[in-house]
């Protein structure tokens, strides 16, 4: 047995101490697979270990399954290991009693659920490693336990694992859940997407050399640049929304740059603009404006070699990590820091404010903290919120009484902004309508569409009132226009290696949204002229930008204008 990953823990430690003591006390018991129970306690521990979880979750790992299928208790693990590994022990046991109800319509509650019924944040880390390698033996288990097994990881454990931010371990989940949840369409894509993907794999090698010679040549110094295949799972619901049309997937396969800073981010954004000219509406910045579970990158779309449609993913080695380990990610980040944390108090997220989700449920947590499991089943204690899903199946959690608006805004300030009409299951509703948990609401935009004074009367959320109120603002002072507002400004530089990167650089100092960015070098090669939007901003901001782009090298002529 390969037990290389032990290998960083002292003898005599708690983690030492654990693999032995469990491995002795499973030696009789073999897993549905015919190999020792032990391997999968050993694999689980190794996974967490990998995250970067303390030496105590590393420890629970290798015994999380003792109490359920040795002789021995809790207790005794509280003797030898002491109290806070034997609270995780029996969070992780507690845990893998709770029915989960397949018809339950709300299955947010039931993720929620898990968070506050564990308590610690670590018990969830370790049962999403555990469920992780329970799905690769699978097939071991019955038909019917397979199905539901399935259903488990695919509507809870996944998406748990993504609200945490570990998009790379939600994808992996949902994927393995995909041949068992729905065995017909994994054929079929099993047989259409194999001469697709090679094809777009094959490009996507060609295209990485091309691409590190560009950022090299604009003084870029690359760390990765991989490609990465969409995974079956999301592929076939994108192609459901697409009939069937794989020519309208634009990442079949994408290309990955990891870069050293986020200034670096930016100037490649712009370079392989430069090159390749992007798809409009499609450059997502999700460094200015994080997704709600902590995701950053930048995202561009653009007619790349052959005019074939490529998704760039572009981000630091950073955020690449949390895009792995999200949550684990902080947690290592704040052990690495030195501060001795006491996990329970979740102090591993307290200072990112950006996984909001999981803040709500520390504090909500607390008001059922002292109830046993069976009466906090009982009490609804998300009363206050609803739950309602996308047209892409995520789930949004509102405030009761919400309405379209304020879903609208929840997805988007433009889709807020241009919302004109609003349908729920299907069907056209009021936009002062009462959202419910479990509805599927679509909303209707037109470009260039303005919010409503009304609005005001009844939306339910802070987020959409603010975001009204500015756009009022802001329309008042400029009347409605058909292209979406921007601040555009005009850059002519004597082309040099490392200017955009210097020059974007000045916008991200400032922590301002580049909605698009192209250069152009005119017929000699000597003078470039860049071309950057952001978002409208304000005078002054215009102001201080103008002056330190002009103290950027090689700029002749800097210009701004409000588009509209
Ligand atoms: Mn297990």
């Amino acid at each position: 047995m390969d037990t290389g990953w032990l290998q960083k823990y002292p003898q005599k430690s708690s983690v030492r101490e654990a693999f032995d003591f469990a491995k002795e006390a499973h030696k009789d018991k073999k897993r549905n697979s015919g190999e020792p129970y032990f391997s999968h306690c050993e694999a689980v521990a190794e996974t967490v270990s990998e995250w970067g979880l303390d030496d105590e979750s590393v420890a629970a790992a290798l015994l999380h399954d003792v109490i359920e299928d040795t002789s021995y208790t809790l207790r005794d693990i509280e003797k030898r290991f002491g109290k806070e590994i034997a609270s995780i022990v029996d969070g992780l046991t507690k845990l893998d009693k709770v029915p989960f109800p397949e018809k339950d319509q709300n299955v947010e509650t039931l993720r929620k659920f898990i968070i506050s019924f564990s308590r610690d944040l670590r018990v969830v880390i370790v049962k999403l490693a555990d469920r992780h390698h329970n799905m690769f033996t699978l097939k071991f288990l019955p038909p019917e336990r397979q199905k539901s097994f399935a259903w488990e990881t695919s509507e809870i454990y996944a998406p748990l694992a993504y609200r945490l931010g570990m998009q790379r371990l939600s994808g992996e989940l949902e994927d393995l859940t995909f041949p068992f949840l729905h065995p017909e369409e994994y054929k079929w894509l099993l047989k259409n997407v194999k001469v697709k993907f090679e094809e777009r794999e094959k490009y996507a090698e060609e295209l990485k050399p091309l691409v590190k010679k560009l950022l090299l040549k604009n003084s870029i110094r690359p760390i990765a640049v991989d490609s990465r295949a969409k995974r079956y799972s999301s592929l076939y619901k994108k192609l459901h929304r697409h009939d069937m049309d794989f020519e309208k997937i634009y990442d079949l396969v994408a290309l990955r740059i990891v870069v050293k800073t986020v200034e670096d981010c930016y100037a490649t954004l712009g370079i392989i603009h430069k090159i390749w000219p992007p798809l409009p509406g499609r450059i997502k910045d999700y460094i200015a404006r994080p997704k709600p579970n902590g995701y950053r990158s930048l995202h561009t779309t653009v007619f790349a070699g052959d005019n074939k449609i490529t998704e760039f993913q572009i981000r630091t080695e950073e955020m690449h990590r949390e895009d792995e380990l999200g949550i684990a990610a902080h947690w290592a980040y704040e052990q690495v820091k030195g501060s001795k944390r006491n996990g329970r108090n979740w102090r591993g997220v307290r200072n990112h404010k950006e996984l909001l989700w999981v803040e709500q449920l520390r504090s909500w947590q607390q008001n059922i903290s002292d109830k046993d499991f069976v009466d906090s089943l009982a009490v609804d204690f998300f009363k206050e919120r609803i739950f309602v899903i996308t047209p892409h199946n995520d789930v949004i959690d509102l405030p009761h009484g919400a309405t379209p608006v304020d879903f609208a805004y929840h997805i988007h300030s433009e889709i807020g902004n241009q919302c004109v009409g609003a349908k729920v299951n299907g069907k056209i509703v009021p936009l002062d309508y009462e959202l419910r948990s479990g509805d599927m609401v679509e909303i209707m935009t037109q470009r260039g569409k303005n919010p409503s004074e009304g609005w005001l009367r009844f939306i339910k959320t802070s987020l959409a009132r603010d975001q009204i109120k500015g756009m009022i603002r802001k329309v008042t002072r400029f009347p409605a226009s058909r292209e979406p507002e921007s601040t555009e400004f005009k850059i002519v530089n004597r082309d040099r290696p490392g200017f955009l990167k210097d020059v974007t650089g000045e916008f991200s100092a400032m922590k301002i949204n580049i909605t698009y960015l192209q250069s152009s070098t005119d017929k000699r090669g000597v003078l470039s002229t860049v071309t950057v939007r952001t978002e409208p901003l304000s005078k002054t901001k215009i102001e201080k930008l103008l002056v330190k782009i002009k103290s950027v090298e090689g700029v002749k002529e800097v210009s701004s204008k409000f588009n509209r």
